[in-house]
């Protein structure tokens, strides 16, 4: 796998406005915010995609997922509400190739989403 810009973030080359981080996750704001609150967890064991996770292991998978909502309590968000959102390749838009998914809060969220 080619190293990414969450690569780069993850081991202390790019500085980010972080968030949350325990031993599977770091989360941090998005450099280029699409709602007030726009936050990005990445786990800390790396894979490309969200198509990878039915070939890794539950338990991974279940960290990750429990974490992503413990970074959306830890904003606050969770009488507000929110949306995560996780691209997955060419059509849905997915620009950086390592597992990411999208906090976003603080307004109302259009649905459909574009
Ligand atoms: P996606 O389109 O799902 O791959 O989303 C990638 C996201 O990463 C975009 O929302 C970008 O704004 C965000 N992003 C790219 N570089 C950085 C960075 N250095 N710090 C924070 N967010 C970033």
């Amino acid at each position: 796998m080619h190293e990414t810009v969450f690569d780069r973030i993850l081991n202390g080359a790019l500085p980010v406005d972080s968030v949350y981080e325990d031993e599977d996750v770091l989360a941090f704001r998005d450099i280029n915010p699409q709602a007030p609150v726009h936050v990005l967890v990445i786990p800390k064991a790396k894979f490309a995609r969200f198509t990878e996770i039915a070939d890794r292991p539950i338990e991974e998978t279940g960290r990750l997922f429990s974490a992503i909502s413990k970074v959306a309590t830890s904003l606050n968000l969770d009488s507000s509400g929110y949306r995560v959102v996780i691209n997955n390749g060419r059509d849905s838009g997915q620009e950086v190739e390592y597992f990411h998914a999208h906090i976003l809060a603080g307004r109302r969220l259009a649905w459909p989403p574009g």
